[in-house]
C-alpha cells in the first residue's frame, strides 16, 4: 500500500473530516494522547524518516482518533480502560486503518493492548499473597484471599492513557 500516511498529510485529512477536534502537534518528547476537557488529541512528529515509525504514529494516532470518537474520557474502574483500549483499537481496525489507508499492524496493538494489561495486574495484584484483587474505589483494591487492602495511584487520564512510545 502507498505511504499515504504521512502524519501531516493525514492530520490534514482528519481536521476536515472531524473539524469538531483539534489536532496540536506535540514537542519532541510528548506522546500522542486524547485530551478529553480540550477536544484535543496531540499528536507526535514523526523526527525519524523511518517507514515504520511513521505508521506507528499514524496508527496511534488513530487509535487516540478512535477514543475521541466513542466518547471514551474518565473512568473509575481500571478494568473498564482496558475494555476501552480494545474497543478502540476495534474501531481503527475496522473503520479508520482502511479509510485512511493506514496499515493495520497487529504487532503494535498486541504491544499496546499488553502494556494495559501489565499495567493493570501490577495494581490488582495483592501485595502479600499475590492473589488478584477487588477494586474497591479508584484507587483502592482488596484481596479476597487474605482481606489485605492497598491503595494504587491516582488515576489520571492522562497516564493512563500513555500511548506507546
Ligand atoms: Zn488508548
Ligand atoms: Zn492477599
Amino acid at each position: 500500500m502507498d505511504m499515504t500516511c504521512q502524519i501531516e498529510e493525514l492530520v490534514n485529512r482528519l481536521r476536515v473530516d472531524f473539524p469538531d477536534l483539534i489536532f496540536r502537534r506535540g514537542l519532541d518528547q510528548d506522546d500522542t494522547k486524547w485530551i478529553p476537557d480540550e477536544d484535543t488529541i496531540v499528536y507526535t512528529k514523526t523526527t525519524s524518516t523511518s517507514r515504520n515509525n511513521d505508521l506507528i504514529n499514524a496508527l496511534v494516532l488513530l487509535h487516540e482518533l478512535a477514543h475521541a470518537s466513542l466518547g471514551h474520557s474518565n473512568f473509575d474502574i481500571d478494568a473498564e480502560l482496558l475494555r476501552m483500549e480494545t474497543e478502540a483499537w476495534q474501531l481503527v481496525e475496522l473503520r479508520f486503518a482502511p479509510k485512511y489507508g493506514v496499515n493495520f499492524i497487529l504487532d503494535v496493538v498486541d504491544m499496546h493492548i499488553k502494556s494495559y494489561r501489565d499495567w493493570l495486574s501490577d495494581r490488582s495484584m495483592c501485595p502479600r499473597c499475590g492473589m488478584i484483587g477487588w477494586q474497591t474505589a479508584a484507587s483502592t483494591y482488596s484481596c479476597p484471599s487474605c482481606s489485605r487492602s492497598w491503595s494504587v495511584g491516582s488515576n489520571k487520564f492522562k497516564n493512563t492513557y500513555r500511548s506507546m512510545k
